[in-house]
């Protein structure tokens, strides 16, 4: 989401007037957008932070801004800290840069939301923007923003605010300027897209709705909140073509003991019944998700379960976190009773095992054809394409010179646990 933000935030810079720069020391002003969901996001947007104001000691004109959660959660304090900060504004405040950089004044300024109730419900989908991205292929598009889950350990519901449902018109309508100015694929993104509603439609009719009245020809999306996901999403996913055979479905722990305590509402037992479902339903499908290990109380025992539902499951990927008290939340009245080091210690047994997982899954796949989206030359691979299969798996190819771009057939001849290798097939011509 927050790449997205940037994105979008740069795509109104640019219709406003600015020009982007690739290096800090020839900008004006320099925009650093900030992550609050761990403490080691926040200690490294200070560190960057505290390098970017040598531009602002060297040049007093630079304008220095922070934005996004970590401006929302310190506010003030973020001032207090870092004096040479001229602007600090939160997540709602993200689009109205280019109005403070007109009305801009001498004097340091803070905007962010008092609280969830102060969150606007309106203005932030107003702007037609297009995001600004690394590759022209491929694009994120916010379905909503906010958060009303409140799982116990998590910081999103205070930072960005309540749950709000873009409009699916406006959701349409940017897939569709996106498509025309030669995007294939998008992924549709909100905290948790599951619960969107709109105007009577859920998730599962908007990305029919995509589907159908849109030129876009792949569309992802993500995360799912298991507690959420339901057996009519799943049978769109099987049904409609171009929406990706792939689920990112954070299981966060497979103690039911812990589950209950991160107030995730479903069980470990839920969470095999769905996965069960969507594997009989899609068996092609790429299933990836979240864990956090060192939960507060949580067991080596409770640790063991999770570690078996990795082995039931079998992710395609995972990300995998140690956990992080993050001030304000449920989780931060309990005590942070796991020692760093244990959860290190589980934290680099859960990725070992998911490593291998990973990497057998991969091997599977060898021999197989994929249609892959190639969104750019390899960098590591000189003469060779990258891109992505459906399942949201990196696959280095060889192929032909004018396929960027394109999305073509490949057969899987190597893989590791990160990417799959292959070759384009010929193209069959037609007499
Ligand atoms: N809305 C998404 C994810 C948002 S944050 C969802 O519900 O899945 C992305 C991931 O960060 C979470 O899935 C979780 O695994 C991790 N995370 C969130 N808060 C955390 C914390 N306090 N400590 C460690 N990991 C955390
Ligand atoms: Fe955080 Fe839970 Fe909301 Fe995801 S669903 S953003 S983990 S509160």
């Amino acid at each position: 989401m927050n790449v997205y933000d940037s994105e979008r935030l740069q795509g109104l810079l640019v219709s406003a007037g600015h020009k982007m720069t690739a290096k800090a020391e020839d900008a004006d002003i320099i925009v650093l957008n900030t992550c609050s969901v761990r403490g080691k996001a926040e200690s490294r947007a200070l560190g960057r932070l505290s390098e970017l104001q040598r531009h602002k000691q060297n040049n007093p004109e630079v304008m220095l801004v922070v934005v996004g959660c970590m401006a929302q959660r310190m506010g003030e304090d973020l001032l207090k800290e870092k004096p040479h900060l001229d602007l600090v504004l939160g997540p709602d405040q993200i689009f109205r840069l280019p109005e403070y950089l007109q009305n801009h004044s001498d004097s340091a300024r803070v905007a962010v939301c008092a609280s969830r109730d102060g969150f606007d419900r309106q203005t932030i989908w107003e702007h037609d923007i297009l995001p600004e991205r690394k590759t022209p292929f491929t694009s994120f598009v916010a379905v909503s923003r906010g958060c009303d889950n409140f799982c116990s350990y998590c910081v999103v519901p205070y930072v960005r605010g309540p749950e709000r449902h873009r409009p699916a018109d406006q959701i349409r309508r940017e897939v569709e300027l996106l498509a025309q100015t030669g995007c294939r694929g998008v992924t549709l993104i909100g905290q948790n897209v599951n619960s969107y509603q709109f105007g009577g439609q859920d998730f599962a009719d908007l990305l029919q709705m995509i589907s159908q009245q849109t030129e876009i020809d792949r569309i992802r999306f993500m995360t799912s909140h298991p507690k959420d996901l339901s057996d009519k999403l799943i049978d769109k996913m099987a049904g409609l073509p171009k929406v990706c055979e792939h689920i990112h479905l954070p299981l966060q722990s497979g103690s039911d003991n812990v589950l209950k305590k991160m107030n995730r509402g479903y069980t470990s037992g839920d969470y095999l019944r769905l996965t069960d479902r969507i594997k009989a339903r899609i068996p092609e499908a790429s299933i990836t998700t979240d864990i956090i290990v060192g939960f507060p109380t949580e067991t080596e025992e409770d640790f063991e379960k999770t570690l078996d539902m990795v082995r039931e499951v079998e992710f395609d990927s995972a990300f995998m976190f140690r956990y992080s008290v993050r001030e304000g939340t449920k989780a931060a009245l309990l005590e942070d009773d796991v020692p760093e080091e244990e959860k290190l210690k589980r934290l680099h047994v859960l990725i070992d095992l998911q490593k291998d997982i990973s990497l057998k899954k991969n091997q599977r796949l060898v021999g197989k054809t994929f249609e892959v989206l190639v969104d750019d030359r390899s960098r590591r691979n000189p003469g060779k394409w990258k891109g992505k299969t459906e399942g949201n798996k990196t696959v280095v190819l060889e192929g032909d010179d004018d396929i960027l771009g394109e999305i073509v057939p490949v057969t899987i001849n190597e893989a590791d646990g990160f990417t799959l290798f292959g070759k384009q097939r010929e193209k069959v011509c037609a007499r």
